[in-house]
């Protein structure tokens, strides 16, 4: 008996997932809701709608994103491809006409002889047939059931709420210092920054008044959920000190000198080879830019390079380091596959990269070939290495950057521009032996 192949989702890994089976010769079924209702950012009818920014961000492959963009065009990724013929001026991003992305992307997908499109929700999953669930951060409440009793109610989120994270190398420890709380513990976990009453108070005035983005939140469950956790500047708010019997407590962070402190900010490793450190105790709600002028106002933190600014919204995702492996597929059940934002990737082109991963490794799978794990040297696999091999407590999603990508050993001191370039070229390199070693017949 064939096995039906379901895609459920019509969204920007949804539809690159149908495309690459399709043009494979693999008939799909393309399941997709919004025509029937929308979700409360969603607003038009056609597939693989850029919800907020018209952005598919940078295009410099200095820059890991513009590198992964240049991957995915390797596997010929619709998205990529209609999002250049869409391209409007957006200076150095990849900044396309939402509308006709849209209309383009869902031609193709609704002409497409091998994928049949079906608009409803859908409400089950049969699990003899090959599913790629790739209903994005706001999944439809019949899905979060379905994904709930199929992973485990504990294992699916629904908010991010995350601190940012910053590039070691971009921290000035000539200021801050690494210590313990108390020296506690047999190594030196936590990167300090040291703050005296005046630049404390420097910045808790701009923390308090900083602009905010608007939440949305109706959701009572969703709600639950975020009041365990509550934003920095909310707390800040709570009064001048707050902080400072809170995340930003001084005691038993003395410098080095033995001098004592008004408040210390801490920053805690986030991967395993030492590059990225998160804000410990900044989840926040404010907007990005306002992220970056505020923070910047921390000692140390000046030149800060934000790896990903803190969130605090409504997004479904799943505990990928316990549920999935390295092809995207559920551990326990071997016929379901996960693609797009739901993985714990973040943003549109991780989404697409994802899906990538999903739709070949299915392939693979119906044609009884070995599957296959993507190079930690690329930045396709080294992002899906974060979500399934980073620590399962607290998982937060992650977007495209080099701090996640295999370390380049190089001996000598060049510049961090000219460091980039020789990521990038290895990724590519990578990339390209990689599918030549796969998929060249
Ligand atoms: C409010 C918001 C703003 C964002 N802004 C940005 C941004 O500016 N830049 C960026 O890079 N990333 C952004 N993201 C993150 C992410 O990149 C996007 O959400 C991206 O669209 C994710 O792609 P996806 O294919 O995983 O999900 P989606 O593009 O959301 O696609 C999922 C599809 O599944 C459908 N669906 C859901 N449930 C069902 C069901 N039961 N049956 C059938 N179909 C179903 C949905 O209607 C949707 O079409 C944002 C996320 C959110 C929530």
């Amino acid at each position: 008996m064939i096995q039906k192949i379901n895609i459920i989702g019509a969204g920007l890994a949804g539809c690159e997932a149908a495309w690459q089976l399709a043009n494979r010769g693999i008939k799909v079924n393309l399941y997709e809701i919004k025509t029937i209702k929308k979700n409360p950012v969603q607003k038009l009818d056609t597939f693989a709608e850029l919800v907020c920014s018209n952005s598919l961000r940078s295009s410099d492959i200095k820059n890991a994103i513009g590198t992964l963009k240049k991957e995915l065009e390797m596997f010929d990724s619709i998205v990529i491809k209609i999002a250049k013929e869409c391209e409007i001026p957006g200076g150095q991003s990849l900044t396309v006409d939402r509308e006709n992305f849209s209309k383009k992307i869902t031609d193709l997908i609704l002409k497409h002889e091998n994928i049949n499109v079906i608009y409803e929700e859908l409400d089950n999953i049969n699990l003899n047939d090959i599913n790629i669930i790739a209903t994005g951060p706001l999944t439809s409440k019949k899905m979060q059931l379905i994904i709930s009793n199929l992973i485990g109610k504990s294992y699916f989120y629904f908010f991010d709420a995350v601190a940012p994270i910053v590039k070691l190398d971009s921290i000035n420890m000539d200021i801050c210092f690494k210590k313990n709380r108390y020296d506690k513990g047999y190594t030196k976990d936590y990167i300090n920054c040291p703050m005296n009453e005046e630049q404390y108070n420097q910045f808790y005035q701009e923390l308090i008044k900083g602009d905010t983005i608007d939440l949305h939140l109706k959701d009572e469950e969703n709600f639950k959920v975020f009041e365990g956790c509550m934003p920095v500047e909310v707390m800040a708010k709570r009064g001048y000190k707050t902080l400072t019997y809170g995340p930003l407590k001084p005691a038993g962070l003395r410098n080095n000198d033995g001098s004592s402190n008004f408040a210390v900010v801490q920053l805690r490793q986030d991967n395993a080879s030492d590059t990225l450190y998160n804000m410990v105790g900044f989840q926040t709600n404010l907007s990005f830019n306002e992220q970056k002028r505020i923070f910047r106002l921390i000692p140390g933190l000046e030149k800060a390079e934000f790896i990903r600014f803190g969130v605090m919204h409504k997004n479904n995702f799943i505990n990928a380091p316990k549920l999935l492996n390295s092809y995207n597929q559920l551990k326990k059940n071997k016929n379901i596959f996960f693609a797009g934002q739901i993985t714990g990737v973040e943003g549109y082109v991780e989404s697409v990269s994802s899906a990538i991963i999903s739709a070949i490794n299915v392939y693979n799978t119906i044609k009884n070939k070995e599957l296959l794990t993507f190079p930690k040297t690329t930045v396709i696999g080294a992002l899906q290495s974060y979500i399934i091999n980073t620590c399962s407590e607290n998982f937060q999603p992650m977007k495209a950057n080099w701090g996640i990508v295999e370390k380049l050993l190089i001996n000598k001191k060049i510049k961090k521009e000219e460091k980039k370039e020789l990521y990038s070229s290895r990724s590519l390199k990578d990339l390209e032996e990689f599918i030549f070693k796969n998929f060249i017949e």
